[in-house]
């Protein structure tokens, strides 16, 4: 008999529950069961990166048809039906769902429909039903989270953005970060007046500064009003929309106010503290560099730890997990140099250090291009790309590589694999180039920027 009903419970199955269950299962012969309380795939896959992106995409053909024109194509009158859209990525996510599922059944794991919460230290209550473990993955991801601002209640998040019935003619969108920034594109791309709230000076926090300054550019050229250094100080209901307050004495109209300032971990009420299971001032899990919490046989990864919370780095700590458990011997996760992308309008792909984090430890070189993309020379589209690269002068080493415009991330993904095997400039500069791209302005950058 064994001690316990399974070897590894998951709590959450997101990106990152999903991948430590299935291999667990796959790869180790465990016997496993995963928790969800809303939909198999979680936030990346039915609520954020996935459904974000197709949105992305359905936005950004109002650019290339207009593009089209410079090439020769006529089209009389494009129309866009905002609702088609919404269905054809409804019905993908409910084709990934199904995907899930199947992966989950081929690994063995075996699936629990309710919120789990702690019992204690091996038992976890779901539907009323406790199942025991001999280890436990807390996996439960994050939730936006809505400032305490009177009637900023009545703001949707990205959640409800990914399924509005129709779209509106105006939207107010408050927040700086990958969030707001992305929806912002989106919604303007399909001629939705969109005016943005921003508390900073700038936008995307945290990312290089000549990239900010020239995402903001882009979109204001682009039709999005952006309220630097604002905050909302009320919203109002209207017969007809929304009165929203920013500043001292600015008041903006809309049809929806969409609220993307920040999410926070789902660690509430799941008997987490209860059994020793450590929090920290923002409710996020305490975990070592295994991601084991203060209970030994208890495990957390994933936006529910707030470490980095992007979906790669979800799935390489579920790996690194199963590793630690079930491995040969157990491994870290290295927080170095993750590459990241903000699908805005231009989009940017980064990786390595800011100019300004390299500045306090480096002396550095600046190599700096901005260049019009081919594609949009007969279109004649008003749109600029940018590239950025911060040299160590010391050791020739490139720190950082930062782009903007056309196809950025997938550019920064190629060049993310040379910065984390340590290239240095003079390896970017005996690569040849591929001829006529973007991403070849990565080696031919010559001169250090003054
Ligand atoms: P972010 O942390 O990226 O940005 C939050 C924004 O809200 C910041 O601009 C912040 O301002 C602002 N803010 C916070 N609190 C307030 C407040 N009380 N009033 C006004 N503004 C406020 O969060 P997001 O919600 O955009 O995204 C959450 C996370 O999801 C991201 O950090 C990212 O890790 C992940 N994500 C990744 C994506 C990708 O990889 N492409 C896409 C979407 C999400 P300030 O800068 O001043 O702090």
């Amino acid at each position: 008999m064994k001690r316990y009903d399974f070897d590894l419970i998951v709590i959450g199955a997101g990106s990152g529950g999903v991948r430590a269950s299935r291999f667990a299962g796959l790869n180790h012969g465990k016997r496993v069961a995963i928790v969800e309380n809303r939909r198999t795939g979680g936030t990346c896959v039915m609520r954020g990166c996935v459904p974000k992106k197709l949105l992305v995409y359905g936005s950004n053909f109002s650019h290339d048809i207009d593009d089209s024109k410079g090439y020769g194509w006529s089209i009389e009158r494009a129309t866009h039906s905002w609702s088609d859209l919404i269905d054809a990525k409804n019905r993908e996510l409910a084709r990934l769902e199904r995907i899930y599922h199947k992966l989950l059944a081929d690994a063995g794991v075996r699936e629990f429909n309710g919120t789990g919460k702690l019992a204690d230290q091996h038992t976890v209550e779901v539907n009323g039903q406790t199942i025991t473990s001999e280890h436990i993955l807390i996996a439960t991801g994050g939730t936006p989270s809505i400032p305490d601002i009177p009637g900023m209640k009545e703001s949707i998040t990205s959640d409800d953005a990914l399924d509005l019935n129709e779209l509106p003619e105006r939207i107010v969108i408050v927040g700086g970060g990958y969030i707001a920034v992305e929806f912002s594109g989106i919604f303007n791309n399909l001629g939705v007046s969109v005016h943005k709230i921003v508390r900073a000076d700038q936008i995307l926090r945290g990312f290089d500064h000549t990239i900010r300054a020239t995402l903001e550019q882009e979109m204001k050229n682009q039709g999005i009003q952006i309220h630097s250094k604002k905050t909302v100080r009320k919203v109002k209901k209207l017969e007809n929309g929304y009165s929203i307050k920013i500043g001292s004495n600015d008041i903006l109209q809309a049809d929806k106010i969409m609220c993307a300032t920040g999410r926070i971990p789902n660690t509430s009420d799941i008997g987490l503290k209860e059994n020793g299971v450590e929090l920290d001032e923002k409710g996020a899990i305490t975990v070592n560099k295994y991601s084991m919490t203060k209970v030994e046989n208890i495990f957390a990864i994933g936006d529910a730890t707030n470490r980095v919370t992007l979906t790669p780095v979800a799935l390489e700590e579920a790996m690194s997990v199963v590793d630690t458990l079930y491995g040969p011997k157990r491994r870290a996760v290295s927080y170095e140099n993750i590459p990241s992308a903000v699908f805005s309008s231009p989009p940017i792909g980064t990786v390595g250090l800011t100019e300004e984090h390299a500045l306090r430890k480096h002396d550095i070189d600046i190599f700096l291009s901005r260049f019009q993309p081919m594609k949009y020379s007969l279109s004649r589209r008003n749109e600029n790309s940018l590239v950025k690269l911060i040299v160590d002068k010391a050791t020739d080493r490139v720190l950082g590589a930062h782009m903007m415009g056309l196809d950025a991330p997938e550019i920064i993904q190629g060049i993310a694999i040379a910065i984390k095997s340590g290239a240095t400039k003079a390896q970017f500069d005996s690569t040849l180039g591929i001829h006529p791209t973007s991403a070849e302005e990565f080696v031919t950058m010559r001169n250090p920027s003054s």
